[in-house]
């Protein structure tokens, strides 16, 4: 086994039925789990437990989940994951541009989420930083390479000629692969904070990227779209 210390996953949910689903699931995959029903336990026993990822429901009966996530942010980099019930894309925008690492819709399947965990634990373990990228300076998912030192991305070993921009965005998103970027943390990292919310320039550059290294455009294999919220890189599970 490779995981000889069990992570402890802090559930914030006040809905008992899926604070049960997910006790039940965590605990069958090996996780300790901490469950908080309030906004204002959450807060005082995250300081005091210091879990090593955090679930968290945004509509929590005392105070709106978004507060937790600033609130927390201010002073730590544990993992939060947002279970919510809003499909809004807004809601998940802003929450993660408040700080929170990922979201995941209920209602939601067991392998989802277990996957978004993983990544959310493997990013806190290598430092926010990919370490494959760290130790090979390169980015591997199934037939795509992203060569960081020389700026190119290759297809079974081709290059597939990005521009400038289009190589930035991709690695940026291979930097974080696994999870959600939205457009705004994607344009503020790339051109900086006064950069434009529009949206629409990223849309172009990314017709083009999928052109140039998806197989079907219309079915990425490698960089979803995450409906009004951003793009996400696959990773190798
Ligand atoms: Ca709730």
């Amino acid at each position: 086994m490779a995981n000889i210390i069990r992570s402890r996953i802090m559930i914030i949910e006040d809905d008992p039925g899926i604070c049960t689903f997910l006790n039940a699931t965590l605990h069958t995959e090996g996780y300790v789990t901490i469950i908080v029903s309030s906004g204002q336990n959450a807060l005082e026993l995250i300081s005091s437990h210091c879990p090593d990822c955090i679930l968290l429901d945004l509509g929590l009966p005392d105070m709106d989940g978004n507060a937790i996530i600033e609130s927390v942010r201010a002073w730590t980099s544990t993992p939060i994951i947002v279970i919510s019930a809003r499909s809004m894309e807004t809601d998940k925008a802003r929450a993660l541009d408040l700080g929170a690492d990922d979201y995941i819709t209920k209602p939601f399947g067991t392998i989802e989420l277990l996957a978004r965990i993983r990544t959310a634990l493997r990013h806190t373990q290598t430092t926010a930083e990919n370490g494959e990228i760290a130790l090979l300076g390169e980015y591997h998912v199934g037939e795509m390479t992203i060569d960081y030192r020389k700026h190119r991305v290759y297809i079974a070993g081709e290059d597939v000629r990005l521009t400038p921009n289009e190589f930035r965005i991709v690695a940026l998103l291979g930097k974080h692969a696994g999870r959600v970027m939205t457009y705004r943390t994607i344009l503020r990292q790339l051109w900086g904070p006064s950069a434009s919310a529009d949206n629409k320039i990223l849309r172009v550059h990314m017709a083009s990227i999928r052109r140039k290294i998806e197989p079907n455009p219309n079915e990425p294999r490698y960089i979803f779209t995450e409906v009004g919220v951003g793009y996400r890189m696959a990773e190798e599970v």
